[in-house]
This record gives structure tokens, sequence and C-alpha cells, in this order.
């Protein structure tokens, strides 16, 4: 029971894990490296394993850095099938038909911008193109349902609520050999629109996410107040409201918030403007596929209401409508992606108001370190946006409770029941995998940090210590907002 990981190993983002179980080789997501120029680099970097000779491709949710490299795995030749549940597959085509566009947008971008300095052939091309996705597209087998064992390429694949995003699976995959859990990501049991993940049965190894294993996150009733309070002092300076977000789940998560916030009387109905097509995409599946959502959100659908849509909510949709809203005045809360300010029509956004004091910066997400937010949050007395330095004069608030990421009790309580397995660690930053090892510890567990690239057997002995050799622990990076994709 062999696992290879060209992503999400020692870091956030990218995730794709090669299994090699038998005779068989499955990838276990597909994901695009995102927040910061060097991470993202890594896209380009070639598949270290011939894409054709994969036996099946198993996705545990749409978000970009689980299934963005899809298309490039297609391109690259694999033809076989991409086995997910059915709202995965509606939202991957949301999400990667999104990211196609906008690597050909920022292509033509890039290219006009060196024809003026007549270096042409430095840009680099798109990863991929709309008709990559199509064909991409055409591989999903949306057959996956939670507590149904199928047979896949000889093994047995049971995919169980994961509790993280709207389709959001873990997977338990039964060879000759034994019984391994691919975690992908788990939801945070607190917060949010999905029901808690299933307790998992025992297992010979998990390979689970540790995107927030060494911190608890702030309770529910906790986030509320404080967000609430964000929003009532920002619309007491009158400026804007800047709600950085990511269109899936935390976009529907914030609207459902605001709209019971508002109804509630808690805050001022002041105009919302929601500027992110692929978030008002994202939320018809939620309509879809109700039944997955906590009860007062499915009840509130069941009744035919919009749980989704505050009042005074507006949907952007044209990139000249969100120009126009830069002359808007008076208070307004703006949601608009990327979450990570990395890119996306938060950018000019961010341009127009950042500079002002009376502008309140709401993050409710997680910031890479690297990536515009995580500068943000750290301090940074000017960014670089759309070419222009530009002064953060802005109040910046960051709400954590928001994750749609297990914190370290939601970890140890899903690892609980999935009685004495190897425990290999993935999805994090390396000085947070290395500060849960102890408690995985304290628990009985015996825990690994997985490295990049190299190759690890699943059942074998692991690491003394824990960390494969050579590598180092950095200090925890602080002070960044947590949640995430
Ligand atoms: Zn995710």
């Amino acid at each position: 029971m062999q696992l290879q990981s060209f992503g999400a190993a020692c870091t956030v983002t990218g995730s794709m894990h090669l299994l090699g179980l038998g005779e068989r080789q499955v990838l276990v997501d597909c994901g695009m490296f995102q927040g910061g120029d060097d991470l993202e680099a890594r896209n380009r970097e070639d598949f270290p394993f011939d894409p054709a000779s994969l036996d099946a491709v198993l996705l545990t949710h749409a978000h970009l850095d689980h299934v963005g490299r899809l298309p490039l795995l297609v391109r690259l030749g694999y033809r076989g099938p991409v086995y997910c549940t059915a709202p995965t597959a509606a939202l991957a085509e949301t999400v990667l038909l999104d990211s196609a566009r906008l690597q050909v947008e920022g292509y033509r971008q890039d290219l006009r911008k060196a024809r003026r300095q007549g270096r042409e052939d430095e840009v680099l091309p798109p990863l991929y193109e709309e008709e990559d996705v199509h064909r991409t597209l055409a591989l999903l087998r949306p057959s996956l349902e939670f507590g149904q064992t199928e047979r896949i390429a000889g093994l047995r694949v049971t995919p169980q609520r994961a509790g993280h995003i709207l389709g959001s699976a873990y997977l338990v995959i039964e060879s000759g050999e034994g019984r391994l859990l691919m975690s992908g990501d788990l939801g945070n049991r607190e917060s949010g629109l999905q029901l808690d993940f299933t307790p998992p049965p025992a297992v010979d190894a998990v390979v689970i996410e540790t995107t927030y294993a060494n911190r608890t996150h702030r309770s529910w009733p906790d986030t509320l107040a404080e967000f609430s309070q964000a929003l009532r002092d920002s619309v007491r300076q009158n400026g804007k409201i800047l709600i950085p977000t990511f269109a899936i789940e935390r976009a529907q998560t914030i609207l459902h918030t605001i709209k019971e916030l508002m109804d509630a009387g808690e805050v001022p109905r002041i105009p919302i403007f929601l500027d992110s097509p692929m978030a008002a995409r994202a939320t018809h599946e939620y309509f879809e596929y109700g039944d997955e959502l906590i009860p007062p959100v499915r009840d509130a659908l069941q009744n035919g209401e919009d749980p989704f849509q505050p009042s005074t909510l507006h949907t952007v949709t044209t990139s000249a409508e969100s120009q126009r809203l830069n002359r808007y005045d008076g208070p307004a809360i703006i949601m608009a992606g990327n979450g990570m300010m990395t890119g996306g029509r938060i950018q000019h956004h961010l341009k127009h108001h950042l500079w002002k004091p009376s502008t309140n910066l709401i993050i409710v997400s997680y910031q890479s370190p690297s990536s515009l937010g995580g500068r943000i949050v750290a301090g940074a007395d000017t960014v670089r946006l759309m070419g222009e330095d530009v002064a953060v004069r802005a109040q910046v608030h960051t709400i954590g409770g928001f994750s749609a990421h297990a914190d370290q009790d939601d970890l140890l309580a899903f690892l609980s029941s999935a009685g004495q397995p190897q425990v290999w660690l993935v999805h994090g930053e390396v000085a947070v995998m290395d500060a849960f090892l102890p408690v995985l510890a304290q628990q009985g567990l015996k825990g690994n940090i997985v490295p990049d690239r190299t190759p690890v057997d699943l059942l074998g002995p692991g690491y003394a210590s824990g960390r494969p050799p050579g590598l180092t622990v950095p200090a925890p990076t602080s002070g960044h907002a947590e949640a995430g994709e």
C-alpha cells in the first residue's frame, strides 16, 4: 500500500496523491497549487508519472486545490474514469470552466503587456483551455454515494460524508493489503452549511488533512458575535465593507449568515453586492442538493425560501457592472473573489478602497502567508495591486470561526473511531503537522508527516520521529486568518 504525494505534502495546497495498491495505480485528487507565485509555479511541473497509466482517478471534493489540474491530466493523456459524488461533478464543472477562463484571460493580458516590452516569448501559455475542460467533464462518473461501496479498478471504495463542502467525501479504500482512509478535506463540526462528517470505520492506515491540526476554532456563537460586531462597526464608518470570498461554500455560508443577522435586526440592511458570477452559479447546486445541508437551511429550501438571499442582495454579473461599483457612494458590502486576493475582481475593489480609513476588510478565509491576503493580515503597510503600490489604511478584521476545515478537536474526534491506524499527515504546514505529532501520540496513535514526492509504505513503520529524513521544521506562521479551501 504505497502513497506518493505530488501536492498537499508539506503544504496546504495542490492535493494530488498517487496510490499504489497491488497492481493498481489510483490518483486521489488532482488539485492546483494556489497562493503565491512560488507555489503556483509548481502547476507547470511535469506529472512525475504517465497519466495514461492510471487505472482510475477519485475526487474527494470540487475545490480548485483538489480538482484544478484534472484538465491538464487529460490534456497529457489520461482517458480513464474520474469518480466522484454527483454534487462534486456539478461543482467541478463550474470550478474548472472558471479556471480555464481565468487562465486564458491572464495569458492574453500577459501577452499584451509583453508585446509592449518586446518579450512575448517569455509569456507562459494557459495550463489548459475550455475544450480541455469539456473533455475532462466527459470523463466524470458521478456514481459515488455516501455509504455505498463501489468496485473501482478491483478495489472496494466507500465514500462517506466529510462535511467540508457540498458533495465532499472521504474515501475508505479496501484492497488485498488492507483498509485505507483518504480524508480529503474534513469539515468543521460547528460552522457552515454541511452536516457533520460521518464517523469512520476502523482502518489500517489514514491519510488525513491537517490544515488546522494545531488549533481550535472560535465557537460558532462567538464567531457570529464577532462577525456582526465587525459589520456594525463597519457600517458606522460609512465606507465599503470588502469580504474576499471563495466562491464555493464560503460565499454561501457568508450570504446565509448575513441574511440571518439582517433578519434578526443585528445588522442594518445595507446593500450587498455579490461580485462573483461563479459564486452565484455555485449557489444553484445548493438548491439541487439541499438534503445534504444543516436542518434550518434544508427546511428553508423545502419551504421554497432562499436562505442565501438577504433582502438587499444584488448579484453582479458583468465586469462592466463590477467596475461601476467603484463609483457607488455610501456604505455597502462587496463580496468578491478570490478568497486569498491573489486575483479576481476583489483586486480592483481593493485598489479603490484599501487606502481609505473608512474601508473595512473582513477576512473570513484562510490566507496563505505568501498570498496578498496573507501579507495584509501580517500587517503590510503597502501592497502591490494591479501594478500599483497601494497603502493599507483600511481596518482589517479576521474572523476565524467560518473555517470549513476541521480543527484539532474535530480531527481527534474523527480519528477516535478509526481504530489504531498508522496516521499519515498531509494538507498542512510543516510546523502545524509537527505540533500535531505529540498530540496524536497522547491518543496512542503513531503519526508521520508525508514527504513531498517521496513514496511511502502506508503500512510500514513510518519514521521514528514522525518526520521524514531531511525535513526541516520552520517556526509556525502566525497571525493569518483561518478557514480555506
Ligand atoms: Zn477543500
